[in-house]
């Protein structure tokens, strides 16, 4: 595995205006990132694929979008005031901090030595630091539990009203269970599909924007019938049918894998829980869970469900599925990388490059040329997202469509004046071909929906 890949892509990212360090020009700050125009791009392409796939294409889903402060009591009965926790020790030399789990799992699955874990053999007795330096076990503080929710004080007057930002979206379709069902009369099973911003506490955020502060998810919370054998099948299902949605969107099978929460691991609200791991440059790593929740949610907020044919009032159970967008974002970044000696390319599935097409005339100092290529560019904007450049050779321009992704270039040169054609260049063969003006759109059409 290219270790470097990681550098790369950071690189590329703040250089091509996907992802920067949140608030650069005061020093940065923490586990916060700001998405550049082609990051925004991107990741509202991966939300939309998502939204059509969970909502639109189905019948038993709907959406909503809920507040990111809610009345603390939510918070209280959902037990994440008290479980939703990470224990961390700190070195006392370097004050480098590690999560108790993931050290423990390191020391249990690594071979050798591997990020902040020492090879094997000195598993036992001592950990790398960020001085460089291993330091012995007995270094470290004893575990401290920290609570991931991040407070905020709301009103002008004292005492203000302590609240907090969301740790999960998860809450928001929970305690508006009644109102969907009152308002759109849908029956068991059926599901409230979510995106939105959800923020925690992080004691080790880290690995560009894999673990951050303030992220986004994408969640369904599906409601079955309240017992063993529908959660199980309809875990399975929806198990399946998020690992095919990855890779229906290019993702590499090969790097993708489910992990089953062991029995000590599980969340406080799970009573079964898989998640689906990328292979990253950092290890084996979760990007989305499929949870079983039981009835943990609703009857702690203190929710039931009446079926209309039998009169009888029921707690269902909760089948979650709950991918992180940004997560989602990094690892679609990381799968597409591809360098060779000619070309850095980002082989991003079509349907979530951040420009479908790039429109070039030929030679930049010729009006006729120039005033075509403009022509054809704005009326691809109308049905693409589109991009035009005039500047350099058509050499450097390729390169720097290839770099941030884009699936096809249109070169108008002299024989579009002459018979309305134009090449389109293909960017994973690069291979052209001459198209007619006028059937552009469909191709450019065809080809994205595959
Ligand atoms: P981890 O064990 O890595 O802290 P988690 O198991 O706590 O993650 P969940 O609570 O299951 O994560 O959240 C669901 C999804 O939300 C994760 O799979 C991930 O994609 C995303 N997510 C969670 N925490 C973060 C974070 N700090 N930064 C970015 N994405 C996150």
């Amino acid at each position: 595995m290219d270790t470097n890949l990681m550098e790369k892509i950071v690189a590329l990212c703040k250089r091509r205006g996907f992802i920067y360090p949140g608030s650069e020009i005061y020093g940065g700050i923490t586990g916060f990132w700001d998405y550049g125009p082609l990051g925004v791009e991107l990741k509202n392409n991966i939300k939309r694929e998502w939204w059509k796939s969970m909502v639109y294409d189905r019948d038993d889903v709907v959406g909503i979008d809920a507040a990111i402060i809610m009345n603390p009591e939510v918070w209280k009965s959902s037990g994440h005031l008290e479980a939703f926790t990470d224990p961390l020790r700190e070195c006392k030399l370097c004050h480098q901090r590690f999560r108790e789990d993931h050290f423990r799992e390191f020391l249990k699955h690594v071979p050798k030595g591997v990020g902040n874990v020492a090879p094997r053999k000195e598993f036992v007795s001592i950990f790398y630091c960020k001085d460089g330096k291993y330091h012995k076990w007995e270094n470290l503080t004893e575990p401290k539990v920290f609570n991931l929710l991040t407070e905020v004080f709301l009103g002008v007057t004292e005492p203000k009203q302590k609240a907090y930002l969301r740790g999960e979206i998860t809450q928001g379709a929970f305690v508006n269970f009644k109102n969907v069902v009152d308002s759109t009369r849908i029956k068991i099973p059926f599901g409230i599909a979510q995106i939105g911003k959800a923020f925690r506490n992080e004691i080790t955020p880290g690995n560009f924007t894999f673990r951050s502060r303030e992220f986004e998810q994408m969640e369904l919370e599906f409601f079955v019938e309240p017992n063993e054998k529908e959660a199980v099948r309809w875990f399975t299902k929806w198990k399946e049918e998020r690992m095919q949605w990855y890779v229906s969107l290019g993702m590499n099978e090969e790097k993708l894998r489910f992990r089953k929460h062991g029995d000590t691991e599980l969340a406080h609200y799970a009573k079964a829980a898989e998640d689906i791991e990328y292979e990253a440059s950092f290890g084996w790593s979760e990007f989305e869970g499929i949870h079983n929740r039981g009835d943990w949610d609703l009857s702690k907020h203190k929710l039931t469900y009446k079926d209309e044919e039998t009169g009888k009032e029921l707690t269902p159970w909760v089948i979650e599925t709950s991918g992180g967008v940004d997560r989602s974002t990094l690892f679609f970044l990381i799968d597409s990388y591809f360098e060779d000696a000619k070309r850095v390319v980002l082989k991003l599935h079509p349907k979530l490059a951040p420009y479908k097409v790039a429109v070039f005339p030929l030679l930049a100092n010729k009006p006729e040329l120039v005033e075509k290529a403009k022509g054809i560019y704005k009326d691809l904007k109308k049905s693409f997202v589109a991009t035009y450049d005039g500047r350099g050779n058509i050499g450097k321009r390729y390169f720097a469509q290839d770099e941030i992704g884009t699936p096809f270039c249109i070169t108008v040169d002299f024989e579009t004046l002459e018979n309305d054609t134009v090449t389109i260049r293909i960017r994973d063969t690069m291979k052209q071909e001459r198209v007619k003006i006028d059937n552009l759109t469909s191709y450019i059409l065809e080809k994205i929906k595959k």
